[in-house]
This record gives C-alpha cells, sequence and structure tokens, in this order.
C-alpha cells in the first residue's frame, strides 16, 4: 500500500472514500464533519440518521466506522469514524489506531481502493499532532488490507509536518 501526504481539503480528494472525523451522534458537527455535511449535501445526513435509528441508537462507539454515500463530493464514499478525544490520563491510543483499521476494513467491504483519511481527533478533541500522527501512520503501515493507497490529507504546514516526521520514523 502507498501512503502519501498532501496539504488540503479533505472535501476536494478524488479518491473512492474519505473519511470523515464524525462525532458518535452521527448527526453533524464543526470542523471534518461540518465541511463534509455543507459540500456533500443533505443526502449524507439522511443515511447518517438511517444508520442511528437501525444500527447504533445510542451512537456509533469511539473507534468504530460506518460508510455512507458521498452526495455531491467527488468521492464515492464517506466512511465516518469517532476518535477519541483526547485525555491527559489515559492513553486512548488504541482507539485512535481502531478508528484507522476499521475504516480500512469498512473500505475492504466496498471495494475501495483509494482512501482519504484527516488527522483524526487533532481538531475538537484535542489530540496532540505529535502524538496522533505516529499512532495513525502506524495503523495504517500494519493493517492487512486490500487498499492501494492512503493518503493523508492535512489542512495546514503543522499538521503536515507531523506526518510526514512519523512517516519517516515508521
Ligand atoms: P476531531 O473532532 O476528530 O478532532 P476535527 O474535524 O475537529 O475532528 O479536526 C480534525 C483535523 O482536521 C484537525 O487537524 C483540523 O485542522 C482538520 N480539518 C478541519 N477541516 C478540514 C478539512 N476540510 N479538510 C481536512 N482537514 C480538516
Amino acid at each position: 500500500m502507498r501512503i502519501e501526504l498532501v496539504k488540503g481539503d479533505i472535501t476536494d480528494q478524488q479518491v473512492d472514500a474519505i473519511v470523515n472525523a464524525a462525532n458518535s451522534s452521527l448527526l453533524g458537527g464543526g470542523g471534518v464533519d461540518g465541511a463534509i455535511h455543507r459540500r456533500g449535501g443533505p443526502g449524507i445526513l439522511a443515511e447518517c440518521k438511517r444508520i442511528r435509528a437501525e444500527r447504533w441508537p445510542e451512537g456509533l462507539p469511539t473507534g468504530r466506522a460506518v460508510a455512507t454515500i458521498a452526495g455531491r463530493l467527488p468521492a464515492k464514499w464517506v466512511i465516518h469514524t469517532v476518535g477519541p478525544v483526547h485525555s491527559r490520563s489515559e492513553d486512548r491510543s488504541h482507539l485512535l489506531a481502531s478508528c484507522h483499521t476499521e475504516v480500512l476494513k469498512a473500505a475492504d467491504e466496498l471495494g475501495a481502493k483509494t482512501v482519504a483519511f484527516p488527522a483524526i481527533s487533532t481538531g475538537v478533541y484535542g489530540y496532540p499532532l505529535e502524538l496522533a500522527a505516529p499512532v495513525a501512520i502506524n495503523a495504517v503501515k500494519a493493517a492487512e488490507t486490500q487498499v492501494e493507497e492512503v493518503r493523508f490529507v492535512l489542512f495546514d504546514e503543522a499538521a503536515y509536518r507531523a506526518f510526514e516526521r512519523a512517516l519517516a520514523d515508521a
């Protein structure tokens, strides 16, 4: 599998699946989630509501992933995953790693070969970039998957540099 790093906006990516840093409600939020729903249109939220009602009435648990259509986005699917909120007293890196492996599992079920990830948990959920980047890179590298390209889409220079360092160290 190829791992690529790009600076940019996740909603611009022409890949089979883009990953949403969602919250467990699946009913929308800020950051990546807000951008995806704004640009993808209401069809994505409608499918999220259906998934909540049929499969996850109490919300999607942290570290899990579900796929929906991508509406008006250039991707074919959105895979929504819930990252952990960073805690200074508890190591939640296994949950962040799980987001990445569960997304790749969902991608395999869809037959998606190219997948673009944002830096999950590093926005509102407060994970320091220097901690999140190696967890994300190592989880993807270790995954057994048919996905051929994983692209990390980093929104700013600081995120890009943290992922570049993590990739060099992996
Ligand atoms: P979380 O709640 O998991 O922390 P956020 O959406 O708040 O998720 O942020 C995750 C990361 O995505 C942050 O580093 C943020 O800067 C970045 N980000 C925000 N909007 C976009 C976007 N449109 N494309 C790519 N990355 C984005």
